[in-house]
């Protein structure tokens, strides 16, 4: 069982997700001989900014200005970087939202499922093996081939409950 929320959902030095997430970006873009050029490393890095999915448009808006350069970066540009790093599994789309999430952990085949907070809009990735054999299973009985799993699920974070200052399990 693969799961983010301990962090996603208390607070904690992020610095160290977002180093964390773009060293492993790194190395598996070397692994994978794909370029990990300075714009994708930027829109990465942009959509770490925090544990909660961020919409195109706002990714856009952060990355406005190449501060190395002083150009402007347009948004086709920033798409482009968007699509690479779904390609690469580096982040996920969340329908729901209509926005991107950073993966926690990437390079290792998993089927997701997220917690999402409706207060604080946190999400936590999680991913667990009885989960996804039932729906393999159930897939497999009603001869439908899966190309891509997500299910979202609403609700409230630990930090958000009115009733409950404990914190969850970890
Ligand atoms: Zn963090
Ligand atoms: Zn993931
Ligand atoms: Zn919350």
């Amino acid at each position: 069982m693969l799961t983010n929320s301990r962090l996603a959902y208390h607070s904690h030095d992020h610095k160290r997700c977002i180093h964390a997430a773009l060293t492993r970006a790194k190395t598996l873009c070397d692994a994978g001989h794909v370029r990990f050029t300075p714009i994708r490393e930027a829109v990465l890095r942009t959509i770490w900014a925090s544990h909660r999915p961020l919409g195109a448009y706002d990714i856009v808006d952060h990355m406005a200005l190449d501060a190395a350069s002083g150009k402007r970066i347009l948004a086709p540009t920033v798409y482009r970087s968007i699509e690479f790093l779904l390609e690469q599994g580096l982040i996920h789309r969340i329908a729901t939202l209509n926005a991107y999430i950073g993966c926690p952990f990437p390079g290792n085949h998993h089927s997701d499922f997220f917690l999402i907070c409706r207060e604080c809009g946190s999400a936590a990735e999680c991913s667990a093996d009885p989960l996804n054999i039932a729906i393999e299973q159930t897939a497999k009985r009603a001869h439908f081939k899966v190309e891509s799993q997500m299910i979202e699920i609403a609700g409230l974070c630990p930090e958000c409950q009115p009733d409950n200052q404990q914190g969850c399990e970890q």
